[in-house]
């Protein structure tokens, strides 16, 4: 991978798909700056605060935020200074309003995305892998407990925190997930699909296929 060129990239995906993990190792390998919104509502609600628990309300029901909040939190984060050396987007947009918000943002700050990237796989598979998934609360990164544990029991190999489940990872919060996915996200394919810049991965297959083939997607494309 190489660092020398500055890369907008768009991240979709049903819960569990793994665009989490995709899009942060992406930005790792590029130099990236990674803005997952799932996370950067976790910081807020830990931080605690005014807006604290009544987001958490909505993430531990598996709802959306509303999005006056999300919208304030991703403009702030797409003009720092960080965003400017390029970045994964995560987890936004959610829904064809932000979508539409978000590509108001870009067309104004002159920008477009490189490559956007639908990942997807079967959703029986996907369920089971949600329910075996640990975070790490501190540094965000993604483990498996079936295909890629942290070495160590529980303990995060990258920077040592105590892990535990996310609590909207349990089989009822990601049912509900999943339906509002249904309802609200799965458009927002659509309106990127026409894009010369989509293109679809497949994360079904063994870990770190998916990624080669988006590597191969930016190589070629020079
Ligand atoms: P994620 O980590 O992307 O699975 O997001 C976890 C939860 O954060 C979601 O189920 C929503 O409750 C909330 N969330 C994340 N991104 C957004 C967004 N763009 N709009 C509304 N809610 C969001």
């Amino acid at each position: 991978m190489s660092a020398e060129r500055t890369y907008r990239m768009l991240f979709l995906g049903s819960p569990g798909t793994g665009k989490g993990t995709y899009s942060m190792r992406l930005a790792e390998g590029f130099g990236l700056k990674h803005i997952a919104t799932g996370d950067i509502l976790r910081e807020t609600v830990k931080k605690g605060g005014e807006t604290a628990d009544q987001i958490r309300k909505f993430i531990d029901k598996g709802e959306l935020v509303p999005d006056e909040i999300i919208v304030q939190i991703i403009k702030g984060t797409l003009l720092s200074d960080e965003a400017k050396r390029g970045f994964t987007l995560d987890g936004f947009p959610r829904n064809i309003n932000q979508a539409r918000i978000l590509d108001d943002m870009m067309r104004s700050i002159g920008w477009e995305f490189d490559y956007i990237f639908n990942v997807w796989a079967e959703k029986k598979n996907i369920v089971d892998r949600i329910v075996n998934r640990l975070q790490c609360a501190n540094c965000n990164t993604v483990y498996n407990l079936v295909d890629n544990p942290p070495k160590n029991d529980t303990i995060c190999d990258v920077c040592g925190n105590h892990m535990r489940h996310r609590p909207d990872d349990d089989r009822k919060t990601v049912l509900r997930r999943f339906e509002v996915y249904e309802m609200d996200t799965a458009p927002v394919v659509e309106h990127y699909r026409d894009r010369s810049t989509f293109y679809e991965i497949y994360t079904g297959g063994p870990v770190g296929l998916a990624e080669k083939d988006m590597l191969k997607i930016i190589r070629e494309d020079g």
